[in-house]
């Protein structure tokens, strides 16, 4: 983690935080921690097991900055790196945890807090987070115990929230981590048909947060086609995923537009034997609907290849 990173899109990673359980087949973060894995016990005095939607996950902390990863690819805290936007004195665009999901279930309240207080005292930097459960950006059951870090007041203006979206293989996925409730209608419609899912995912339940963005990395199929199952009696629903995600909204009292204020999009790279290598076709209506909506589009250089003269790299900023 450090000033220099290969991703284009920020100019610097920063992973106070590193460690995921999502198992997301194509992570090539848990390839990378699994390599330089520690192997410090999982069982010291700085490991815990947090309960989080029903089920049990381990999580360590570690104060110092020994290794990069002490516990492999297991949720970890390190305090030891809280200071390093401090360090940075040019103001830079800085992608925080881009080797875990800080967001993921499992990331107790107090790491987010204590992240988001190092964003604080560096406000040179443009802070940007991405998450597969956007749900997690404004559900915090103990705010109490942090004054002044409500989900309402929490995201600044230099903050950037994102999801990451790559094709109908999510949907699955959301249903077993919002399992369904009876007395929750909004969760009851997410069981039958993913709306739930799509409803976090638009960010329609944080709208405190000031930037949003979308970031569809690896593209594995035509998400412009994935279809919202809605056999529900839904009045005025759409069909497509895309649709709905594009959907204006009430931003602010006074302005409507579109949930999202930046789309990012990029192929699978390395050499894992499923790679699915997206089709032209698929970035070029991704391209288009951005167009008509108003919003910025960046392409990563792995599509530069197969998008030839209708590869763009645009920044909302
Ligand atoms: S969410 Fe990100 S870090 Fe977690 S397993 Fe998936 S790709 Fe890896």
């Amino acid at each position: 983690m450090g000033a220099r990173t290969k991703i284009d899109w920020c100019d610097a990673t920063w992973n106070p935080i590193t460690g995921c359980y999502h198992g997301c087949e194509y992570c090539y973060a848990r390839s990378i921690a699994r390599r330089f894995d520690g192997k410090i016990s999982r069982d010291d005095i700085f490991s815990r097991t947090v309960t989080a939607c029903g089920r049990e996950w381990r999580i360590h902390e570690a104060e110092y900055e020994v290794l990069p990863y002490p516990y492999g690819f297991e949720p970890t805290l390190h305090r030891g790196r809280l200071d390093i936007p401090q360090g940075w004195k040019k103001p830079k665009n800085i992608f925080v945890c881009s080797m875990a999901d800080m967001y993921g279930r499992w990331v107790p309240d107090e790491w987010k807090v204590e992240v988001l207080k190092a964003c604080a005292k560096a406000p040179q930097h443009r802070y940007l987070f991405l998450t597969k459960d956007p749900t997690w950006y404004g559900f915090w059951p103990n705010n109490e115990k942090w004054p002044g870090y409500t989900e309402f007041d929490a995201y600044t203006d230099n903050m950037w929230c994102g999801v990451t979206y790559t094709g109908s293989e999510r949907l699955p996925w959301a249903q077993e981590e919002h399992p369904f409730n009876p007395e929750d209608q909004m969760s009851r419609l997410g069981t039958a048909s993913n709306f739930w899912y799509l409803w976090r995912m638009s960010g329609a339940i944080t709208p405190y947060i000031k930037h949003r963005f979308l970031s569809v990395e690896p593209m594995r199929c035509d998400i412009m086609e994935v279809k919202n199952e809605r056999d529900l009696g839904i009045q005025g629903g759409v069909e497509r995923l895309m649709d709905e995600i594009f959907l204006k909204s009430q931003r602010t009292p006074f302005e409507i537009r579109p949930i999202f204020d930046w789309v990012i999009v990029g192929a699978e790279t390395g050499n894992r034997k499923d790679k699915v290598k997206p089709r032209k076709e698929w970035v070029m209506k991704l391209a288009i609907r951005c167009e008509q909506e108003n919003i910025p589009l960046f392409m990563k250089e792995s599509l530069r290849e197969t998008m030839g003269s209708d590869f763009r790299q645009e920044f909302p900023w």
